[in-house]
């Protein structure tokens, strides 16, 4: 077992006074500190403009724990799915998405999920801890070199989509996004970040106190408090009129649309009374609507709706004026779609 302390545990302000402590300028505090978050680099030896003496003093004193892509699997549409190792054994999947502009990382926020929305793969898997900052920072360096190595351009976009309620790891999740966007690591703009979370009233309200400048995304997947409930165990606790007063306290403060997710499953939610509903629901805030086509999990008893009852929610959203996407779903050849980690690994490692 190794005791050393996680040197990335520390903040910078930490960090410079330990150096001092010992003896040393504070500004190595900042040297180590650019090493560690804007480089990412996993060696106290890569650190070379510290003397020789310096970084065994570190390495004496610290351990630098980093991730590892443990496999890796790319899809017929370019989609990689990484299983990534976590320091303590523990594995998470991170998703590189392709399209034609963008790349976007889909990151997990906690090992496994305690949520147990019926539909979804990750639910199968106990929630065993919350990612650490670091785990999720990682997870965007790791995805932001693949995207330079297999499409020759950066990261675009970060969507919280992964395994995990990231609004139930909340300190760790707005930590990462601090460094991702901060210029002294990733420096990458909150618009292009979003947080899709399983819709949690307290939490949703937090952020809008905190005055982040991330997106918000809801899994809604159903208007109607019954259906819903049925789906998500999470709606009996929260319940939609709750959902929605957070939602429009969110809207109130940071003047930004949110977006719904929204699955449409044969018989559950495919009828004209849960379309309705949606509109109804949809007229309430200013929101936009994504339709994401549902994988199939294993021996899941659900089914994808067909495509008329999906045009037709398209074209009652269309009619009341209220914005909606069809979201195909990637990557679902290696079970790297919306729902479908749960940490198995199908086909050759590439
Ligand atoms: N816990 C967060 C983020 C993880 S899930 C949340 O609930 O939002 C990311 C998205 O995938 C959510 O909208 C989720 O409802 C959706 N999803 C889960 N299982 C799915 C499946 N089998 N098919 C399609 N989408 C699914």
């Amino acid at each position: 077992m190794n005791t050393k302390q996680d040197i990335r545990a520390l903040s910078k302000t930490e960090l410079r006074a330990f150096f001092v402590s010992k003896g040393f300028p504070a500004f190595r505090g900042n040297q180590v500190y650019a090493w560690l978050w804007g480089k990412a680099v996993y060696n106290f030896d890569d650190m070379t403009n510290l003397s020789k003496d310096l970084r065994q003093f570190l390495e004496a004193n610290f351990v630098i724990n980093h991730i590892k892509v443990d496999t890796l699997q790319r899809a017929n549409d370019g989609t990689i799915k990484n299983a990534i190792k976590l320091h303590d054994g523990l594995i998470v999947e991170s998703v590189l998405i392709p399209t034609k502009n963008r790349t976007t990382a889909c990151v997990s926020s906690q090992v496994g999920c305690s949520l147990n929305c019926h539909f979804c793969a990750t639910a199968r898997l106990k929630k065993m801890r919350n990612l650490n900052p670091d785990e999720i920072y990682d997870q965007v360096v790791a995805i932001n070199r693949q995207s330079e190595l297999y499409h020759q351009r950066k990261l675009s976009n970060i969507v919280f989509m992964g395994m995990g309620e990231p609004l139930l790891n909340y300190k760790n999740v707005l930590a990462a996004i601090d460094k991702i966007t901060s210029d002294e690591g990733l420096a990458m703009a909150p618009k292009r970040i979003t947080l899709s979370t399983v819709g949690l009233p307290k939490m949703i309200k937090k952020l809008a106190d905190d005055n982040v400048k991330f997106n918000l995304a809801v899994s809604l997947h159903a208007a109607i408090d019954s259906i819903r409930s049925k789906m998500m165990p999470i709606n009996e606790v929260s319940p939609i009129a709750d959902l929605l007063e957070s939602l429009q306290y969110w809207h109130a403060k940071t003047k930004r649309r949110i977006t719904f997710e929204y699955v449409v499953w044969q018989g559950i939610n495919d009828d004209q009374k849960s379309v309705d509903a949606l509109v109804n629901l949809c007229k309430k805030i200013p929101v936009k609507v994504n339709l994401i086509e549902y994988n199939a999990i294993d021996d899941g008893p659900f089914q994808k709706a067909s495509k008329k009852a999906l045009d037709n929610y398209v074209k009652c959203l269309e009619d009341n004026n209220i914005v909606v996407n069809v979201r195909h779903s990637r990557g679902q050849d290696i079970d790297a779609a919306c729902g479908q980690l749960a940490n198995k690994t199908v086909g050759s490692v590439q």
